[in-house]
């Protein structure tokens, strides 16, 4: 990435309108149907849609797209509101689509008494058989040539409750023959006897997408309205509500939705999950939500980080997921602790170390923080816990951990000659016995000892014990949303792994929600939402480097 950025094609224009007079100020939204949790691909909407108001000092309004009162739910609104704020973002105003039911409804007997609106009593197939095809003009039917005065009527009636589901709907009169499909007369009103969640049982006719939004954004003053470039085709009827009524001329423009990489995005597929319960709910830290991603332990710089780097495009393509990952560890690699925590044990018994003596050995917080990070107390003991896979009975050449007669240092402390281990009846390894040299103490080494490793440990004696979860991919395909079948085949069944048992330093007693680990050499770490008094549980954010990327995974140096 260039330092200095270019701007992207939707700042051009912005730039373009402020410069030639259009607008004094810009005005955008972002209006989200609260019919499920967001996730990273409305991020993407937001950091554009807000950043734009940020940077051209206009305004941004969260406007709930309610207009749907089968899907929607105040639990969503609010996780919505929730979320936007953890990302960063401050709207001007809350607003809601069902707020305008009344101008809404205005709007649209403006329309009937412009000849530009009837009511039709086809059902939903006559009316989808009458509009033809993309190659063949529609057909009119008898209701279009209603009367202004019998299609006032008849709009009353529906909006009263007179009739049932289906029985009517409202639709635009414009032109059966348009090559856009979207302008065949389209439906602007249908009858649904539901609940709202805001407005109760007030309304029983609700408002299409199409005449809602525009005209929402019209009541709003919106200059830009930006929305993903399924609306290409919507564009045009747009256009033709808001000139044929003659409100605020907003004007859409259409990005490219982000598509990520191993990863679903629609929300229906992810109420699919959850409802399936396939994942632990939608902050499930494997969830592309945002409220997973918090749980997982993302940051709100690291998201920002990604929506900026990715940029915004007018052509569809696909992300990969190891870039947001690569944003994570950017962040947590200057604002991580680091922690010493070891998830498969196997004892170091230090044979020349005194028995039941505890050294107090500092740890470095963080060598990558500006401040230095300060440190921490870790105690050093004769018996200590190391990672099973840190030894070998047999280790090849240029294995720079433990074997009999190899050396590594020990994190913080002393260097350590392996001298032999013990085995079980069955075979398998349970100790392994080394020495160390006093005088190599990390940070007063006079040893003159060079070893190539550095482990890391905790003391038998000291550590708590904790659950650890660790995530990979939820789906086993790059592009779940495009395979045959039910994408819920392409869950990755091995998505996560429980380590019930992993034992962590003393110092993470004190770990807080809001603190971001890196558990030397394993990754980083956040504190999950279900730890309590008796239980600690972290959840691995991401490993520290891409375990998919070409590398080799031994040689792990220092
Ligand atoms: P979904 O298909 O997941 O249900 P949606 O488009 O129906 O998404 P909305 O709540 O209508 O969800 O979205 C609010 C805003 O976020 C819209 O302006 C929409 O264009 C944008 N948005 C949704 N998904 C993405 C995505 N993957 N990338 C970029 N913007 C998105
Ligand atoms: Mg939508």
């Amino acid at each position: 990435m260039s330092e200095e950025k270019s701007l992207n094609f939707i700042e051009e224009i912005v730039e373009a309108d402020l410069a030639g007079g259009r607008y004094k100020t810009i005005h955008t939204r972002f209006p989200p149907e609260p019919n499920g949790y967001l996730h990273i691909g409305h991020a993407k909407s937001i950091c554009l849609n807000f950043g734009l108001a940020n940077k051209y000092g206009g305004k941004t309004n969260l406007r709930f797209d309610d207009t749907n009162p089968v899907t929607e739910d105040t639990e969503y609104v609010d996780s919505i509101k929730a979320d936007i704020k953890w990302l960063g973002f401050k709207w001007s105003n809350e607003l809601y689509a069902s707020d305008y039911f009344n101008k809404l409804y205005e709007l649209a007997i403006d329309l009937i008494k412009k000849s530009l609106a009837y009511v039709d009593d086809s059902t939903s197939e006559e009316i989808a058989d009458q509009k033809g095809t993309p190659t063949e003009p529609g057909k009119p039917n008898q209701y279009r040539n209603r009367t202004i005065e019998e299609n006032l009527d008849l709009f009353a009636k529906m909006k009263a409750g007179a009739f049932k589901d289906g029985a009517k709907v409202l639709r635009a009169k414009i032109d059966l023959a348009n090559p856009n499909m979207h302008l065949r007369d389209p439906i602007m009103y249908r009858i649904k006897q539901a609940h709202h969640h805001r407005t109760g049982d007030a309304w029983c006719i609700y408002p299409m997408y199409d005449f809602a939004h525009g005209q929402s954004d019209s009541i709003e003053n919106i200059t830009h309205s930006v929305c993903t470039l399924e609306f290409v085709p919507h564009r045009p009827l747009y256009d033709w509500y808001i000139e044929q009524l003659n409100i605020f001329p907003s004007h859409q423009y259409e990005f490219a939705r982000l598509n990520l990489t191993y990863t679903i995005m629609s929300k229906r597929k992810l109420l699919q999950l959850v409802n399936e319960k396939l994942v632990d709910g939608w902050n499930d830290p494997r969830m592309p939500t945002i409220a997973g991603l918090r749980r997982r332990g993302y940051t709100p710089e690291s998201i920002r980080m990604f929506c900026d780097k990715i940029g915004v495009q007018k052509r569809e393509n696909l992300i990969d997921l190891s870039l947001l990952e690569f944003c994570i560890r950017e962040d947590l690699n200057k604002n991580a602790v680091r922690r010493m925590v070891v998830l498969d044990p196997i004892k170091l018994v230090i044979t020349n170390y005194p028995e039941g003596h505890t050294e107090e050995m500092e740890g470095e917080n963080n060598p990558e923080a500006e401040d230095g990070g300060g440190s921490r107390i870790i105690p050093f003991t004769k018996e200590l816990w190391i990672e099973r896979e840190d030894f070998m009975e047999e280790p090849p050449k240029k294995f720079f951990r433990l074997g009999v007669g190899l050396m590594v240092r020990l994190k913080s402390a002393y260097i350590v000659k392996c001298t032999g281990f013990n085995k079980d009846e069955k075979g398998k390894v349970t100790e392994v016995l080394a020495e160390y040299f006093p005088e190599s103490r990390s940070g007063h080494d006079t040893s003159g000892i060079v070893v190539k490793g550095t482990i890391h440990w905790v003391s038998v004696q000291h550590a708590l014990n904790a659950e650890v979860r660790l995530y990979d991919r939820l789906f086993k395909v790059e592009n779940p949303a495009v395979e045959e079948g039910d994408f819920k085949d392409y869950i990755n069944p091995e998505s996560l792994h429980v380590i019930e048992n992993a034992l962590i330093e003393p110092d993470l007693r004190k770990a807080t929600f809001s603190e971001r680990y890196q558990f030397i050499r394993k990754g980083y770490f956040v504190l999950d939402e279900d730890s309590s008094e008796e239980k600690i549980v972290f959840n691995r954010t991401v490993t520290l480097k891409d375990a998919w990327a070409k590398e080799t995974k031994k040689g792990i140096g220092k």
